[in-house]
């Protein structure tokens, strides 16, 4: 028999974020979800030394600022118009990306999977497809047809 009591855990949330250029400090949960955080690790031959450490919290502004001539910003595209996602498609969405992640071991060629637009999807792109509640499934079932081996 086991016996248990209710014990307190202690554990670090990140309750705010200052953004590495602009100082600001954000504790609103919208903006610190829009930071971008660098955190890499310089190879052999790096400019800013061998094995350096680079860290940086950017918010959405900054990253803008920075960044925002070179960032290569996507919006999903149905037909010619440009739609905002949310609710069920967004879901769906994340779960095919998950199970893409999952059955092709790596984000990236995940991503170039759902991305590239393919004759059995009628030349539309798995995520293309996924805006809708039947070409969501479609694509799931293709993502189960490849983790079985049947191709
Ligand atoms: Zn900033």
């Amino acid at each position: 028999m086991k016996h248990t009591e209710i014990r307190s855990i202690e554990t670090h949330e990140t309750i705010a974020i200052t953004c590495d250029v602009c100082k600001t400090r954000y504790d609103d949960p919208v903006e610190m979800q829009a930071f971008i955080q660098i955190l890499k690790t310089g190879g052999y031959g790096n400019i800013f030394g061998d094995g350096a450490l680079m860290e940086c919290d950017l918010c959405q502004y900054c990253l803008k600022e920075r960044l925002g001539d070179s960032l290569r910003i996507k919006h999903y595209q149905v037909g010619c118009r440009s739609v905002q996602i949310g609710g069920v498609v967004a879901g769906n969405i994340q779960k095919i990306t998950e199970r893409a992640n999952a059955v092709f071991g790596s984000p990236e060629i995940a991503s170039r999977w759902l991305n590239k637009p393919r004759k059995k999807f009628k030349d539309r792109s798995a995520i293309d497809l996924a805006l809708t509640e039947a070409g969501a499934k479609v694509v799931a079932e293709e993502l189960e047809r490849i983790d079985s081996g049947y191709f």
